[in-house]
């Protein structure tokens, strides 16, 4: 068969050679071991925290190296296209930290090694599925759906592995008359790759190839023997050819990417292989996994797990420093250690490798993040914390202005009880840092509990003496020394262990009769030190929350 003639006819509209494109998109000059990674989402409008954990491991790998991460849109598939997406990506990106440096952007696209949209690289994949079938390794393929149906049937009823390879590839025998006579009868064809495996023989003479995973080590898996779809009836390449092609010429030398790929992984080695190209260094992320229901491990699921979505902690308002700190725990199984032993480091100091990088499932708990995020928020001032509540607040709740009103307030509100040696970690998160702090906004301070029991009864009284000796000036042990004297002169123990000792001499402790104090204050009986707090409220709130209480 003349294969130059079958690709002058099937591509008559390639100008370019594969030596024009190896020519423009030269070897990267970087400095040496740099290396090169990419994320490759296709714009579903979907971004989820997978692509945000791969991304992070590509975007560790390129900086630390001095390298390029950069942003091509996987856009082949244009059922799932939605308009915006890109913005999308980059933008939920960028909130996490993740910066591109080259690729598709909101501005447009930059780096010289675009168009880094794969819809706008369609004569770049035909000038090489050209060069493919002129060296005879890809051909026409004319089967119709119902001859890939029957096909399938068949396999499946001789129990045969299924897919288009060897006597079931059929069009791989036309002649070129055939060929051109079906062509002028203006059917519809695929480009396959003619692949060299054959599964039909005997197990031990079934051809095998080894790989270096950066993640996995060595993978040891049978060749490849389908004959893959390259170029689709419409001229679109297939996640296979495309992800060969543009991963060789745009120079990536690290590919991350899901586990979900790794069966495939024989059709790229067939294809790097074929087209005469070095093979980039595969690196396969373990899927993130959760703690179902039923207590087992399972993949983390759109449908089932709203965390998996980046808008979940968007709006819940984690902040983008934990949420990075987090996954690089997971990332990296010697983080934490370090981190330990670092605990004031810039997390970019961290040396980031693959090699530590799980391989089985990588178990993703929100509970395990908001540990991770107090410990995080403690190093934030309170004047950053400030400005991320009111940028997350103008976003998602701008109904929250009122907290932004007083900037000192809220800064000394968001300081309470972080400068101690055992300091307090109340912040995990904007929405739950609104709520644990709301009595401290008149508009939305409550009373959310009862009185304890024991002091229940007596309440008013209690609440008309502390108001009587309050004085704003007291220091802290002044003040408490004036509730002590509350709570024995109204029959309570004024030490809890008196009570414990001899409790049927007394109603309470000054335990319960602070609690009262705290509530009317306060409106819950957990909470910081109630004088800390006061001093914070000023002494006019304080009074009047006192006075609002007694006249309930
Ligand atoms: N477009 C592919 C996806 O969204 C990218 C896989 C890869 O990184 O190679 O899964």
């Amino acid at each position: 068969m003349d294969y130059q003639r079958l690709a002058e006819i099937l591509f008559p509209d390639v100008d370019k050679t594969p030596e024009y494109y190896e020519e423009v998109f030269p070897k990267r000059e970087l400095p040496e071991g740099a290396k090169v990674t990419r994320l490759g989402p296709s714009p579903t409008g979907f971004i989820h925290l997978g692509n945000l954990f791969g991304a992070f491991a590509d975007e560790r790998l390129a900086h630390q190296s001095s390298g390029i991460f950069y942003l091509r849109i996987e856009d082949t598939d244009d059922k799932r296209f939605v308009d915006g997406a890109v913005d999308v990506i980059i933008n939920s990106l960028r909130f996490f930290d993740i910066r591109f440096d080259e690729g598709a952007s909101a501005e447009g696209e930059t780096g010289s090694y675009g168009s880094y949209t794969q819809s706008k690289r369609g004569p770049i994949y035909r000038c090489f599925a050209k060069k493919l079938v002129s060296e005879g390794k890809a051909y026409p393929c004319f089967l119709t759906e119902e001859e890939i149906a029957s096909i399938r049937a068949e396999q499946e009823a001789i129990k045969a592995n299924p897919g288009i390879y060897g006597k079931w590839a059929k069009s791989r025998n036309l002649t070129i008359e055939e060929i051109e006579e079906k062509l002028s009868a203006g059917l519809p064809y695929v480009i396959r790759l003619k692949s060299d495996g054959d599964m039909s023989l005997p197990e031990d003479q079934i051809k095998r190839f080894r790989v270096e995973d950066a993640i996995r080590g060595t993978l040891d898996m049978p060749v490849n023997d389908q004959d893959t779809v390259l170029l689709k009836a419409n001229g679109i390449p297939t996640y296979h050819f495309a992800h060969v092609v543009d991963d060789h010429l745009m120079r990536t030398t690290h590919v991350v990417r899901g586990a979900e790929w790794l069966p495939s992984l024989p059709i790229h080695v067939e294809l790097f292989e074929k087209l005469g190209w070095e093979l980039p260094i595969y690196c396969h992320t373990a899927q993130l996994m959760k703690i179902g229901e039923d207590g087992n491990k399972r993949k983390l699921s759109k449908r089932k797990d709203p965390e998996l979505s980046l808008d979940y902690y968007r709006k819940l308002g984690y902040h983008p420093a934990a949420v990075r700190e987090y996954l690089m725990t997971i990332l990296n199984s010697n983080f934490e250690e370090w981190r330990i032993a670092n605990p004031d480091a810039d997390m970019n100091e961290f040396n980031f490798t693959t090699e530590k990088m799980s391989n089985s499932g990588a178990l993703f708990d929100l509970n395990k993040l908001n540990d991770v995020s107090k410990d995080v928020l403690l190093k934030v001032t309170a004047s950053d914390l400030a400005d991320f509540l009111q940028n997350w607040s103008e976003e998602f709740r701008p109904e929250l202005s009122y907290m932004f009103e007083d900037r000192k307030y809220l800064e000394r509100i968001l300081d309470i009880g972080r400068h101690e040696s055992k300091p307090r970690k109340d912040h995990i998160y904007a929405d739950q840092m609104v709520e644990n702090l709301s009595y401290f906004f008149d508009s939305t301070f409550r009373i959310q509990e009862d009185f304890p029991a024991e002091a229940a009864d007596d309440a008013d009284t209690i609440l008309e003496k502390y108001l009587e000796s309050y004085n704003h000036s007291d220091s802290q042990d002044q003040w408490f020394d004036k509730i002590r004297r509350i709570a024995s002169d109204l029959g309570y123990a004024a030490k809890p262990k008196d009570f414990k000792k001899h409790p049927e001499e007394y109603k309470g402790h000054v335990g319960h009769v602070s609690t009262i104090i705290r509530i009317a204050v306060m409106g819950r009986s957990q909470s910081p030190d109630v004088w800390e707090i006061q001093q914070i409220l000023g002494e006019f709130r304080t009074r009047e929350r006192i006075k609002a209480c007694l006249n309930r």
